[in-house]
């Protein structure tokens, strides 16, 4: 199969991209693709505290779910139908951290179930992971801004302790943040997506990869070399490689030869 070939699997064709803007998009159909995309892994400082205290862990991730389900501790309470905490396997090593759930998300109580989400299945799936049980996805705040607005910084601050426990429970090894709203929260809040998106990161022990947005790949359809789409799936191609090293020789995940 030829990288064209390839590329084409998480195509989503043009009459399936809703019409209105979508929300969550990271920089602008302007913004000019990443030139930068070492592959080394750097430190960097986080935004805001990245521990949450041991009074206030959680045991599990049902009783993590069950707290969020009641949370009103944000602005965001009161207009959500769904507190909106995870999709995937709790035992995936990989864990997608996006922004906030969509109109989508808020009705079904899932994450990533619109079109972006249908996308950046698509994406992981063009180099054989299993949606089903290789990734774990959630949001950096759990309920729905009205709208579609970009979480406020006390929005995502106040729900972080909740996305922290759902690291430390879920124990990744690998943690991709699609868009910039993720980004911020977790590694710093003057990065630019597109200066990072495909760049690893080393944060509290584990490793971290920003790519874009998939609602930002919906509305930049090229795929031609240096379009937001092909570096994207240059960075999946990336994560697929530093996954299997991670998990050994033994552990192989999907079909080598679309790989
Ligand atoms: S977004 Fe997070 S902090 Fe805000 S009400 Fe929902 S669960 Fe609570």
């Amino acid at each position: 199969m030829t990288d064209k070939e390839q590329m084409s699997l998480f195509d989503i064709t043009p009459s399936e991209i809703p019409l209105v803007e979508l929300p969550h998009a990271e920089g602008s159909a302007e913004a000019p693709p990443a030139k930068k995309t070492a592959r080394s892994s750097k430190n960097i400082s986080p935004a805001i505290s990245n521990t949450v205290p041991v009074s206030e862990q959680f045991a599990s991730l049902d009783a993590l779910r069950e707290v969020a389900c009641n949370c009103q501790k944000c602005p965001l309470a009161p207009t959500r139908t769904n507190v909106v905490v995870e999709r995937g396997d709790r035992n995936a090593k990989i864990m997608i951290i996006g922004e906030a759930p969509g109109e989508q998300e808020d009705l079904s109580g899932l994450p990533f179930v619109g079109k972006s989400g249908q996308l950046l299945d698509k994406i992981l799936e063009s180099v054989g992971f299993d949606i089903a049980k290789d990734v774990y996805v959630c949001n950096t705040v759990k309920c729905r801004p009205p709208n579609n607005r970009v979480p406020t910084p006390v929005e995502t601050n106040t729900c972080k302790p909740y996305l922290l426990e759902q690291i430390r429970l879920i124990d990744p090894k690998i943690i991709l943040l699609t868009g910039a709203t993720s980004l911020k929260s977790i590694l710093a809040e003057k990065l630019a997506i597109t200066k990072v998106r495909g760049q690893w990161y080393e944060w509290e022990g584990r490793l971290v990869m920003p790519i874009f947005h998939p609602s930002y790949l919906l509305r930049n359809q090229s795929r031609e070399q240096g379009s937001p789409k092909w570096l994207t799936w240059q960075d999946v191609k990336a994560i697929k490689a530093k996954y299997l090293e991670l998990m050994g020789a033994d552990s192989v995940v999907g079909d080598d030869e679309e790989f």
